[in-house]
């Protein structure tokens, strides 16, 4: 039987409308509206384009939103700087740094300069510290990781208990969201380019998360019968039937891969629209942590 399709986007619009009407409320109620600080340095266009996204998902749902762009050139204590800026400032209750960073600047250390309580992507070194850690919990969770375990609570998989593999070490996503299955009670495989003989670890997988970056590499034959599959992986790939002459595939051979498993994301459509979401509702959380702080 064909595996249920996992719909990101239905699943973030009905979200951003409770997010939105929170905000609302929280405007009504106590005057304060949810605000978030993006920072960009450089100029890749790939980055540019993300932070665009990010500010008209925020406006549309009555987030506001600060950008700050920086030269590439500028200095470790420049962006530390302006960050500690942000940190300060009360009308700002989420700080976005877009990742990669040039590559003069230490990332860790960038990181390490956001005020934890504004934190929105989860990715200062004490949160992901909680979140590696049994029995503490972060302040935030990064998006992408986060918009997974929501895909997987919303198709109803049973995570206590079960097996997942995670293809995929990353700190953006696969590592993150092996501690969030763990911290979830599941019993979690963890697996990246030096593993032997993937296709027998992820046939062991009712949970299979595949974040590789890797078109279609998970095959049908990869696939437990009835297993959940979340396909962060989001592959530019070269097609001359396509009108632009490019279409965009996941980690997983989608076509076969849905005959075999019991819930499947599609990409795009799946984990895609989840991410900004997340950052969204992060955002909210946080300017409603600021009522009692
Ligand atoms: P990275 O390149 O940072 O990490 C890829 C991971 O996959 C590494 O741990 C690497 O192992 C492992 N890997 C690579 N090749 C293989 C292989 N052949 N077999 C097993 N493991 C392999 O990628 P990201 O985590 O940043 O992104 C992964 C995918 O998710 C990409 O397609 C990206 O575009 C997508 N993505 C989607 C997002 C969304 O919002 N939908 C957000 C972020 C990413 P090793 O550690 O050994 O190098």
């Amino acid at each position: 039987m064909a595996a249920k399709i996992i719909d990101g986007n239905a699943i973030a619009k009905e979200m951003r409308q409770e997010i939105g009407a929170e905000v609302e409320r929280l405007n009504k109620e106590h005057g304060i509206t949810p605000g978030l600080a993006t920072v960009l340095v450089g100029e890749r266009p790939a980055s540019q384009m993300y932070v665009r996204m990010k500010q008209r998902a925020c406006e549309k749902i009555g987030i506001r939103s600060f950008g700050y762009s920086l030269p590439e050139g500028s200095t470790q204590e420049e962006v530390e700087g302006l960050i500690r800026e942000l940190s300060a400032n009360p009308e700002i209750h989420g700080i976005l740094v877009q990742l990669p960073l040039p590559r003069h600047l230490d990332e860790e250390r960038v990181l390490g300069s956001v005020a934890l309580e504004k934190d929105v992507d989860g990715f200062h070194p004490i949160n992901i510290g909680r979140l590696a850690m049994k029995g503490r919990e972060p302040l935030f969770v990064p998006c992408t990781p986060y918009g997974c375990m929501v895909l997987l609570e919303k198709a109803g998989a049973q995570i206590e208990g079960a097996e997942a593999v995670v293809l995929g070490r990353s700190n953006i996503v696969g590592l993150p969201v092996s501690m969030l299955l763990l911290h979830a009670n599941a019993t979690v495989t963890i697996c990246h380019s030096r593993s032997k003989d993937l296709p027998s670890i992820c046939r062991r997988a009712d949970i299979l998360v595949a974040a590789v970056g890797r078109p279609e590499m998970v095959k049908g034959d990869w696939v437990k019968p009835g297993a959940y599959v979340i396909d962060v992986g989001s592959n530019k790939v070269e097609d001359p039937t396509a009108e632009k002459g490019y279409r965009w595939v996941g980690d997983v051979a989608f076509d076969e891969v849905k005959e075999v498993a019991g819930a499947i994301t599609p990409s795009p459509g799946g984990v895609g629209p989840m991410t900004i979401t997340m950052l969204l509702k992060n955002t909210l959380t946080a300017a409603q942590r600021s009522l009692s702080g």
